[in-house]
């Protein structure tokens, strides 16, 4: 078995900061190449409702930057650590961002936590972790966080 190349799913939430360590770990005894993925959620697609193009786009640079800018704040520590990460800020519907980036780039595993974000963005958005377990190209590693165990 050959894990050469590692996607890592960021939502910036308690599950996946209890999942990285495990993303890390795992590219360290391989020498495999960490992704960074953070999907940024694509409003017009998940309402299905119109949105005038312009005015979205500019929010999506903004949030684009903010969210590279979240990428290298929170995971600084594990940066210093292991050089062979790149972060990456998608946008669409996080499980087929991450599915589709997936495939493209023939990643080797990719590791999530089960949970992430509750309330509101969960009711909206269903469970990702679920649905790239279904839908993923390669192996998952799915982290739960010890409060749900
Ligand atoms: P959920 O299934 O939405 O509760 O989230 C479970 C896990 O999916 C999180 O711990 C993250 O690892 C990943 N995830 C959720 N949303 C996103 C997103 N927008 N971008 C990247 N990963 C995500």
């Amino acid at each position: 078995m050959e894990i050469k190349k590692i996607l890592f799913a960021a939502d910036f939430s308690e599950g996946s900061s209890t999942s990285l360590p495990y993303a890390v770990d795992f590219a360290k005894r391989y020498g495999a190449k960490l992704y960074l993925i953070h999907v940024l959620h694509d409003i017009a697609k998940s309402s299905g409702s119109y949105i005038p193009h312009v005015s979205l786009d500019e929010l999506y640079k903004d949030m684009e930057k903010t969210a590279k800018a979240d990428l290298e704040k929170c995971f600084i520590e594990e940066m210093r650590t292991y050089k062979d990460m790149e972060r990456i800020v998608l946008r669409g519907i996080p499980y087929e961002e991450i599915c589709r980036f997936a495939e493209e780039n023939e990643i080797d595993l990719v590791v999530i936590g089960t949970h992430g974000r509750t309330g509101f963005d969960r009711m909206l958005f269903g469970s990702t972790a679920e649905q790239v377990v279904r839908h993923a190209p390669c192996p998952v590693l799915t982290v739960r966080l010890p409060k749900y165990a």
